[in-house]
């Protein structure tokens, strides 16, 4: 970590101020400039927790908000304590500290013992640039709050970037939710990973979420989850170009001399659109670009030198591969519209199903054309399938859109999300 105060800007000072934020800790604008608000409310924070009140996040303040971003405290059991006790201390449910810790014998705490306490507070955090450093952060969070899930890698990056996966539920009926292929629609992985909390949450209480039983959906089927295909681009995208960076220089010249990779680049830290790589109308893809003037590495739409080229699609072929999907979304953002279709390859029931999808969103179910017709992750699994598939494009506007978007993004695919899993 790096040591943040006033003055410092970033994607850091952006998830510390959305902590403070959610810790009642008014730090201003969630802004990722670290202001005299911030400031002051590091300050509190300090104070609060007895630490030096000096406004400076340096190791031991960082230690500390590190274990409120992860979402829980270790905490040592200690002579007289109860469980319920404890759960009063922190502000928490009791249930989700007996969830988080299944092996513990609450009649019989052991001092000493370590056990985990949620703080009560949402972990996934939907105001901030969703960053590689907080999805991973979150799903080690969720893992441990939550040890009933599954987490795991499916593939990695081309700078090694782990590709997480979760999965939901342990029935037959298996389903697959992906999002950021595309660099710049980073928005989508904390929708994924948001709908991973709250379902995850609804069922260690019993809960109904939207409606829908997570109980039952939890027996019925298993939905595996990739948050962020596409790590590489989405840090570009946040983060800048980084001068550790082994590509540096190349994806400078990629990026037609501009150090700025903010409002164009999709594709991943080889210039490869991901989308545009799988093996289902690549060559009709490589001559759409061609038309276009793409000839090489770039922001977006290359192709890639092959189908399948990129460690990141070859993982998701893998994966798929690897297991048995009925259904799969591949979350994208741009215009509130779900495709359905490859080259008249899907049927009659995933066009059902493309509607009531739609409906259950509010969402427009259409057919791509052009370019963005070929070579995607939906259409590779269409063509070599031919199940029901998916691209969901939420929200409006220009990319990168807005975390503003966020909340009213998440209540129209929280109920497809769900559906998606039983249909
Ligand atoms: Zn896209």
């Amino acid at each position: 970590m790096r040591v943040l105060k006033l003055g410092t800007t970033g994607t850091d000072v952006m998830e510390i101020q959305s902590l403070l934020k959610k810790i009642g800790l008014g730090p201003g604008p969630i802004d990722g400039i670290f202001g005299p608000l911030t400031q002051q409310a590091v300050i509190q924070f300090q104070r609060k927790f007895g630490l030096v009140p000096d406004g400076i996040i340096g190791l031991n303040t960082f230690r500390l908000m590190e274990s409120f971003l992860r979402g829980y405290d270790m905490y040592t059991i200690r002579p007289g304590d109860t469980l319920f006790g404890i759960a009063s201390r922190y502000g928490v449910n009791p249930d989700l500290i007996r969830v988080a810790n299944p092996d513990i014998d609450e009649s019989n705490l052991s001092v000493g013992q370590r056990i985990k306490v949620p703080y009560g507070l949402y972990v996934v955090p939907t105001n901030v640039d969703y960053t590689y450093d907080i999805l991973q952060r979150n799903v080690a969070g969720l893992k441990a709050l939550y040890p009933f899930i599954e987490t795991g890698i499916a593939g990695e990056s081309v700078l090694g970037r782990n590709l997480y996966y979760i999965r939901l539920g342990q029935g037959p009926n298996q389903v697959f939710y992906n999002g950021a292929h595309h660099a710049l629609e980073w928005i989508t992985s904390p929708l994924l990973m948001k709908f991973a909390e709250d379902f995850s949450k609804a069922y260690a209480l019993g809960q109904n979420l939207a409606g829908y039983v997570p109980g039952e959906i939890y027996d019925k089927s298993s939905i595996y989850i990739v948050p962020m295909v596409n790590p590489d681009g989405v840090d570009l995208v946040l983060k800048g170009l980084s001068q550790s960076n082994p590509y540096n220089d190349e994806l400078r010249q990629w990026n037609n001399e501009s150090m700025d990779f903010s409002a164009d680049w999709q594709a991943n830290n080889k210039g490869v659109d991901l989308n545009h790589n799988y093996n289902a109308g690549w060559e009709e893809s490589k001559e759409a670009e061609a038309a276009l003037g793409i000839t090489g590495p770039g922001p977006t739409r290359y192709s890639g030198p092959y189908p399948m080229s990129e460690p990141e699609t070859r993982s998701m072929v893998d994966f798929t591969l690897s297991r048995d999907f009925r259904l799969v979304l591949a979350y994208h953002s741009q215009g509130e519209v779900i495709f359905w279709n490859f080259q008249d390859m899907a049927t009659q029931e995933a066009k059902k199903i493309g509607e009531a999808l739609a409906k259950a969103s509010g969402y427009t179910l259409d057919e791509a054309t052009g370019i963005a017709s070929y070579a995607g992750y939906k259409d590779w699994f269409i063509k070599e399938y031919g199940r029901p598939g998916y691209t969901v494009e939420v929200g409006r506007g220009k990319n990168p859109l807005p975390i503003s978007q966020f909340n009213r993004i998440y209540d129209d695919n929280l109920p497809l999300l769900l559906l998606g899993s039983v249909i």
